[in-house]
């Protein structure tokens, strides 16, 4: 009962798979025949990649305009790589996966990487809300009796939740997992992300100015801005108090930095007044960095890191801008950081 719930009790096995040189039209008919919503693509009993209803209306809408003129193939329109999971992910790390990529089909695999089973959001869904409906259940019996068992399902329900309550961004337990997941992927498949860490600029002496709940309403602003300036498939968490990570599949470090300044550049012009910063408005300081220019890091956190180490470059040099640390210092360990070695 206090175990987390792992998604190999949620999962669904005995899969149709098929392979990717299959026709499509028949992997077609069978998802209708049978009631798929997906269906993996496997070579070797590991998933390559993934047909979905999503895949399959998107090929709808091209063919409105253009009939093919072949007959198609599973790997003409399977979705790769395919973001797998293992079986001792729990319900809470699966759910992050889930909503940062906005994916709603889960491959299980084993340490092999060979298919066990799949997971989907609706799979998902209905485990969060079956501890709902046990707490629900709890508090109409009798309460007194129940008191632990309240304070468990309690503690369940909270060990799921996903977002910060002031800023409405994921938060840090859910940026954790996601950078593991986003940065085994990467490895795996040899692709790039980055991540920014932003963080506001004199933001204790924002509070002294102007007060905590203008300082809360301060940290919502930059929080919305942020949301508005980025592409869908990016991801925003609070990472600590005023400091806001951004992570960015699929994004060199040059775009990630082109991004920071547009960002920065454009919270400035919205000249929200804060009379004791050397800028006048409320401005950010970025740390910029990303996992394929530095090839040495097996893991996400010297890539937080280093974004750390740009952030604190960016605080000494006049704050409002956005700092890499070139590569080659990124060995250079006397580079120092905003969060000290603790992490
Ligand atoms: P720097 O430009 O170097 O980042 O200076 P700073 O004042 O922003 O940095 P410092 O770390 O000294 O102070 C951070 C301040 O952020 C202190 C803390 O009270 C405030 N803060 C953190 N979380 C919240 C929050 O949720 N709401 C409000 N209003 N303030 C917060
Ligand atoms: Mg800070
Ligand atoms: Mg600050």
């Amino acid at each position: 009962m206090h175990a987390d719930i792992l998604v190999s009790t949620l999962m669904t096995i005995n899969l149709s798979s098929t392979t990717s040189n299959a026709e499509l039209s028949s992997v077609i008919q069978n998802m209708i025949d049978n009631r798929h919503s997906c269906m993996i693509v496997v070579e070797n009993d590991v998933p390559i990649g993934i047909i979905t209803e999503r895949d399959i209306v998107r090929l709808m809408g091209l063919f409105i305009s253009e009939k093919p003129k072949t007959m198609l193939k599973v790997s003409d329109v399977m979705s790769v790589p395919v973001s797998t999971i293992s079986e001792n992910t729990t319900l809470f790390e699966a759910l992050v996966i889930s909503s940062a990529q906005k994916i709603r089909h889960l491959p299980v695999v084993s340490p092999t990487g060979k298919l066990l089973g799949l997971v989907t959001q609706s799979d998902l869904a209905k485990a969060h809300f079956r501890i709902y409906e046990r707490q629900r259940d709890i508090i109409e019996e009798s309460v007194t009796e129940r008191t632990q068992e309240l304070l468990l399902a309690n503690k369940q329900l909270k060990s799921l939740s996903l977002i910060d309550a002031l800023t409405g961004l994921g938060n840090r337990r859910a940026m954790e997992v996601d950078l593991e997941h986003t940065h085994s992927q990467a490895m795996r498949y040899n692709r790039s992300y980055s991540v920014a860490l932003y963080d506001v600029d004199e933001f204790k002496l924002y509070n002294d100015s102007y007060g905590h709940k203008k300082g809360d309403e301060a940290l919502r602003l930059v929080s919305d801005h942020l949301i508005k300036n980025i592409r869908t498939c990016d991801r925003l968490y609070r990472y600590g108090g005023e400091e806001i990570l951004l992570i960015m599949p699929e994004t060199t470090l040059y775009g990630a930095l082109i991004l920071a300044d547009r960002i920065l550049a454009s919270l400035a012009e919205l000249s929200v007044p804060h009379e004791k910063s050397e800028h006048g408005v409320l401005t950010l300081s970025c740390g910029v960095a990303s996992q394929i220019e530095i090839n040495g890091y097996d893991n996400w956190e010297g890539l937080v890191d280093l974004a750390d180490r740009g952030l604190y470059a960016s605080k000494k040099s006049g704050r409002n801008r956005a700092t890499i640390i070139p590569p080659e210092d990124a060995v250079d360990e006397s580079v120092p950081r905003m969060h000290g070695n603790d992490k």
